[in-house]
């Protein structure tokens, strides 16, 4: 049998157990808060960000919106940036992506303080995180290190095969297999477009995280029997649905599922960790600033 690894209920779970740390900070007068803040009007990143205050609110932290023009100059994001870091009522700060061609992406990403960084995206947290000591993983491969925990998958000397080498999920999702820790340890192949012989890897790979942005590239014939498949993408394709389009993952889900122990679905699987993850991240980042040990 095929364990279903259900990205649902582990985000429920990571949510539920955030209740003590936030019971610890309000002890000490404190309520998490996240500001986001939005410099753009594609209808999927306003749909992110208020995603993102919903989640906020269910488990008690405080989200404020900043939205900017896109066609402001963009000094007024990097103004808005240092009024928050400023604050110290404000303890999480996510500018949420992709931003106008205008702006520059790495000053934003640099400018954001280290320390409220809950994307974990400066490149102080990304050094952290790859020298072994992270202060903030950044929330989609954190959730993947959750959703792997929860199914009891043993990544010790495991082939991991990481599909796609972002900054914001295939690096950080690669370094992480790799730390010398209990959720690391594995042997890590990072692959990308130029890579060749691509199913040679994945079929000898215990874990799989396809994060490529390709529908269903990977099928059950480029799997190993009894394998881990964890799915990432999101890709929309065409369908005859309502909307005229249906979102599917990297992973041909199907055949896959004939092959792996354990698999992720699109939707209901990384998705709702990478959400979760954002919000344990805000609550780190409460405790840190306000010298409260919340035990995450
Ligand atoms: P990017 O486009 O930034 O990176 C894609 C990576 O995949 C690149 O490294 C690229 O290689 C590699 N790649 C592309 N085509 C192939 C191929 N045919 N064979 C092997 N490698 C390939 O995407 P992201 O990392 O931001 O996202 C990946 C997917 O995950 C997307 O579908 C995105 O929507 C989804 N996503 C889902 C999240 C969630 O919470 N579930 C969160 C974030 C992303 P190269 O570097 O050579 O170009």
């Amino acid at each position: 049998m095929t364990d279903i690894i259900d990205g649902n209920a582990v985000a429920a779970e990571v949510r539920t157990g955030l209740a003590d740390a936030m019971d610890a900070l309000a002890d000490a007068g404190t309520t998490p808060c996240l500001a986001t803040v939005l410099m753009s009007d594609d209808p999927a990143s306003e749909t992110y960000v208020s995603m993102k205050h919903n989640d906020c609110e269910e488990v008690g932290i405080e989200a404020r919106d900043y939205e900017i023009d896109p066609e402001a100059p963009a000094d007024e994001l990097y103004a808005t940036i240092d009024e928050l870091n400023a604050d110290p009522s404000v303890h999480g700060i996510l500018v949420q992506m992709p931003l106008p061609d205008h702006v520059d992406e790495r000053e934003v990403l640099r400018r954001v303080d280290p320390a409220k960084d809950v994307d974990g995206f400066h490149p102080e947290n990304v050094g952290r995180l790859v020298a072994g000591h992270p202060r903030f993983k950044p929330c989609t491969p954190h959730g993947i290190q959750k959703l792997l925990a929860s199914a009891d998958v043993d990544t010790e000397g495991a082939d991991a095969v990481v599909v796609g080498r972002s900054n914001i999920v295939g690096k950080p999702m690669a370094n992480l297999l790799l730390q010398k820790s209990e959720t690391g340890n594995a042997t890590v192949t990072v692959c990308h477009s130029r890579t060749e012989n691509l199913a040679e890897k994945t079929r000898a790979a215990d874990i799989v995280v396809a994060a490529a942005g390709v529908p269903e590239m990977i099928d059950g014939e480029m799997l190993s029997e009894g394998c881990t498949v964890i799915d990432v993408g999101i890709n929309r394709v065409e369908a005859d649905t309502e909307k005229g389009y249906e979102l599917v993952g990297d992973v041909a889900y199907e055949s896959a599922k004939e092959k792996a122990g354990a698999i992720t679905p699109v939707p209901g699987g990384v998705g709702p960790m990478t959400r979760a993850m954002l919000l344990w991240n805000t609550v780190k980042a409460a405790g840190d600033a306000e010298g409260v040990s919340v035990d995450l």
